[in-house]
């Protein structure tokens, strides 16, 4: 007797598969499942799919935009200003509330991993007490990793190195930074050095928001890499954005994508808020601002979708839907081949999963039994539509239902519903 049984669904790999869960394990995959169970999803049509991941969150800022006022110029640096504003007057219970309301979409979403990043720069670490908490009470359904961010500099804020050694003795996951906001260059990698020395002596993976902005000059992924292959730390370190890279010298870049390589670094472009964000200083032609996405797969560097932000000082949109970071990544990196569409499905599943390090993930035997049962035929469909989560199951357990897309028409002639499926290539 299974307790949950998932029938007649398409994997990503196009197979038609049965899947039989005991407890929080898959305990058999295979085309026909026979044997009863306590709970039976008939999945017959329909995508299953593990999880989606986050590798790229603002948890403690979500759902604040607004909050003092919004950003007027929809920049970086004003956001920034912003965020700095509402840290002070957000309580630990505010930043919970907001956090654990985020996760309820996440949940109904599909998305049961997140990387957050947690702002260490105030004395007070009332983000980090608050994260620690949300990390805590969301557990059974969402495994959430903490990044010490130093948002306002390691060095150029007061007590920003402290502060990020305070918040990791109380228990955040991952060491993270913020190189190019440093007061200079030469600060900025100064403190790569130091992060990634700081993460070898303790154990941790590094994950440093680096080089966003439009600056080809902005060089820290290049110390980046040495340091992680100086350190021994390859396959523990992320880079995320990466914006300069996009208006970097091509000759330059040629020596530079070998070493991030050779250094196993994994690189988080956000589409979303890349794309939002960069490019205001210019006029026309105007920069996408999103990293070389195809041009780094082709060097075997893992590259992931992050979401980064849904409706803070830094983007007034979002909705916890990773198809919809996908959606727009294929659109600026222009990975329309249908190979690539596929990829850009995996990048928010398996490659995510894999860049942040989580062990017991995926569609397998003996694997935690989180997976999403979707309203499309395939990968590329559920991405072309953005297509409903029909069912979410994590760690087990049934969390999450959805309808279907369904649109009932009154059109004299024409059908009398539609759903809105591609037809099958
Ligand atoms: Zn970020």
């Amino acid at each position: 007797m299974f307790d949950l049984l998932i029938q007649g669904g398409t994997l990503p790999d196009g197979t038609q598969q049965d899947i039989a869960i005991t407890g929080d394990r898959i305990t058999e995959i295979a085309p026909k499942i026979e044997g009863s169970a306590f709970e039976v999803v008939d999945a017959t049509g329909d995508l299953v799919s593990p999880p989606f991941v986050d590798p790229h969150f603002h948890l403690d800022a979500t759902l604040s935009y607004g909050q003092p006022r919004v950003n007027a110029s929809g920049t970086l640096l004003e956001g920034i200003d912003l965020w700095g504003e509402l840290r002070e007057q957000a309580t630990v219970e505010d930043m919970v509330d907001r956090a654990l309301t985020y996760c309820d979409w996440a949940a109904s979403m599909g998305l049961l991993a997140i990387r957050t990043h947690v702002d260490t720069t105030p004395d007070h670490l009332r983000g980090v007490t608050a994260m620690l908490e949300v990390r805590e009470a969301v557990k059974d359904y969402i495994d959430l990793q903490l990044v010490a961010f130093p948002q306002d500099g390691l060095y150029r804020a007061a007590n920003g190195r402290e502060n990020l050694l305070r918040a990791l003795d109380m228990g955040v996951d991952v060491v993270g930074g913020i190189p190019h906001f440093e007061r200079t260059m030469s600060d900025g990698a100064a403190s790569v050095r130091d992060l990634c020395e700081i993460a070898a002596d303790r154990g941790l993976p590094v994950d440093v928001h680096c080089d966003e902005t439009d600056d080809p000059q902005s060089r820290h992924v290049e110390t980046l890499a040495a340091e992680t292959i100086r350190l021994g730390l390859q396959g523990r370190v992320a880079g995320s954005h990466l914006t300069s890279m996009h208006s970097m010298d091509n000759y330059y870049v040629s020596k530079l994508l070998p070493l991030m390589a050779e250094a196993e670094l994994a690189a988080i472009p956000n589409p979303l808020i890349n794309i939002v964000l960069q490019g205001r200083h210019d006029s026309f032609p105007k920069r996408r601002g999103l990293t070389r996405v195809k041009e780094m797969q082709a060097m075997g560097i893992k590259v992931g979708w992050g979401q980064d932000c849904v409706l803070d000082p830094w983007y007034s949109l979002g909705t916890a839907d990773m198809l919809d970071v996908a959606f727009m990544g294929l659109h600026v990196a222009q990975m329309t081949h249908p190979e690539e569409m596929a990829r850009c499905f995996t990048m928010v599943t398996q490659t995510n999963a894999e860049i942040i390090g989580l062990q017991d993930y995926g569609l397998r035997v003996g694997a935690q039994a989180s997976l999403v049962v979707l309203d499309a035929n395939d990968p590329v469909d559920a991405l072309r539509q953005r297509a409903a989560r029909r069912v979410v199951v994590a760690k087990g357990k049934v969390i999450a239902r959805s309808p279907r897309a369904e649109t009932q028409l009154t059109l004299a002639g024409r059908p009398g519903g539609l759903r809105r499926r591609a037809p099958k290539l």
